[in-house]
């Protein structure tokens, strides 16, 4: 059998990190089995229709780096589909479903409902009473299809629903969980067409599957509870089920399903705030799947040859943002300069600290302040805040062990020496002013702390940072010497 998967997402507008992961299992999955991964867009709500949402959610995944071989990509800025199993857009499917409806309807396994908003919503409410689960009273499953037909054409407001039959179990065998079985009396006659003529996700999700050839279904444990009524459309239609793999949730702290009342979801907001997309892949593929060793930290390329939904546990991942700022420091300090520079640029020029369009010696400038800061931060945006110090004429004067060395007996012995030492270098370079200073510690007989200290407190207000040559050599001559002159004496 060759794998086809998908990832099959609703135009919200953003991709949850729970959606990222599901994209990027699909993608292990049909890249360690040779298989076809696709992606389709799941827009049956037209009420939920967000202008520009489609084209975000793909550049968010072109972001990730997780690609897709067919179905809806961007290419240009512009919204364009690959593969002869479209259309992958839900919206442009409706005569499809609407074939495929009325086969249902024939074969007597959907029913046409003209039950009105307000008889739907009293039924519900008796059902609550009961405590079950709310479900429809099943009303219209009698009138005749003759009748029904009728009325449909009389233009009266109506819905399809699935008839399930009574008292049946429906069973399924998923990849994570093992054996589900469920009860017909436990579940809804869903609908299966809404009256605006668009297919419910539920019907959808199977015509498509189907059409689209899928042959593993991989997505989040919130619809495992829908699966049996996926797998008996598959039964009433003659269709042979994919196979099923529900994904534990992504949690937060409390152990409850991670929503945007927890703060940062979505890749957007990760990207926003200067995480690299890959050290966010790499830590989200390890929120649910384990690797057989104890490794860590993986290239997309080893996870492709490594990942297998065996190792995929039932239990949910809690997402923790300390790990995940572990893992950005991680591939920020080993990441090429020239593409850490290009992406600190926004975020130095958001805060006002660049101007835009940076010349070539800015850019050189940039690769070394980066070069300096990286060991200091956890992702990008904390760069202008520990930069700043690089761009202002005065600085301040850290609390506490700070201003005692700025006030201390040592830095009014350094002062002189170092003006004098530093004036005198020509070439600008971390190796020749480590060289200047040497005499200076000989000279003064202040080494170690009681020279670096005073020297780091005088240049950047704090008595701890990044290597302190780099750091002079990145603030420039100009500067440092500014700096030491206006000490007081
Ligand atoms: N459209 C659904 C969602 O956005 C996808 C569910 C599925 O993969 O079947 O969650």
């Amino acid at each position: 059998m060759s794998v086809r998967v998908r990832f099959a997402p609703s135009p919200t507008g953003f991709v949850h990190v729970g959606g990222l992961r599901t994209a990027l299992y699909n993608y292990l999955f049909a890249k360690s089995h040779n298989g076809t991964y696709l992606l389709r867009i799941e827009d049956t709500d037209q009420e939920r229709y967000v202008q520009g949402a489609l084209e975000n959610m793909l550049d968010s995944l072109m972001w990730a780096g997780i690609p897709h071989d067919e179905g809806v990509m961007l290419k240009d800025g512009k919204v364009v589909e690959e593969g002869d199993k479209g259309p992958y857009i839900q919206s442009q499917r409706l005569p499809i479903y609407q074939k495929h409806i009325e086969t249902l309807l024939e074969s007597g396994h959907a029913y046409h409902c003209f039950c009105s908003k307000e008889r739907l919503e009293a039924v519900r409410e008796q059902e609550r009473q009961k405590k079950g689960t709310p479900r429809y009273d099943g009303h219209c499953r009698s009138i005749s299809r003759e009748e029904a037909k009728q009325k449909a054409q009389n233009a009266e407001s109506n819905v399809v629903r699935l008839k399930l039959p009574e008292k049946t179990d429906i069973q399924f065998h998923d990849l994570i969980r093992g054996n589900v079985t469920m009860n017909t009396e436990d579940m809804d006659d869903q609908v299966l067409m809404k009256s605006d003529g668009y297919p419910t996700y539920h019907f959808a999700v199977v015509v498509d599957d189907h059409l689209m050839e899928i042959s593993h279904v991989i997505r989040g444990e919130e619809w495992l509870s829908s699966t049996p009524k996926h797998v008996y459309l598959y039964q009433v239609m003659g269709w042979e089920s994919p196979i099923h793999v529900h994904l534990p949730n992504i949690l937060n702290h409390d152990r409850k399903k991670l929503s945007k009342r927890h703060g940062d979801v979505a890749a957007e907001d990760f990207r926003r705030k200067g995480y690299l997309p890959e050290a966010l892949v790499n830590y989200i593929a390890l929120l649910g799947w384990s690797p057989k060793e104890n490794q860590e930290v993986f290239t997309l390329e080893e996870l492709e040859h490594q990942f297998s939904l065996e190792r995929v546990s039932k239990s949910g991942g809690v997402f923790d943002v300390k790990k995940l700022n572990w893992m950005n420091s991680h591939y920020l300090r080993e990441v090429d300069l020239n593409r850490l520079a290009d992406l600190a640029i926004p975020h130095l020029e958001k805060a006002g600290l660049i101007r835009e369009s940076s010349s070539e010696t800015e850019k050189e400038w940039i690769q070394n302040l980066t070069a300096v800061l990286r060991e200091s931060i956890d992702c990008l945006s904390e760069l202008p805040a520990k930069a700043s110090v690089f761009f202002r004429d005065d600085i301040e004067i850290e609390e506490g062990e700070a201003q005692e060395w700025f006030r201390s007996d040592e830095l009014k012995t350094l002062k002189e020496p170092l003006i004098e030492a530093l004036r005198n270098v020509d070439d600008w370079q971390e190796s020749t002013i480590k060289k200047s200073l040497k005499p200076i510690q000989k000279e003064t007989g202040l080494k170690g702390p009681n020279f670096f200290k005073p020297l780091r407190v005088a240049l950047t207000g704090n008595v701890h940072g990044p290597d302190l040559m780099l750091v002079i050599q990145v603030l420039g001559k100009e500067r440092v010497l500014k700096r030491l002159e206006t000490l007081p004496s």
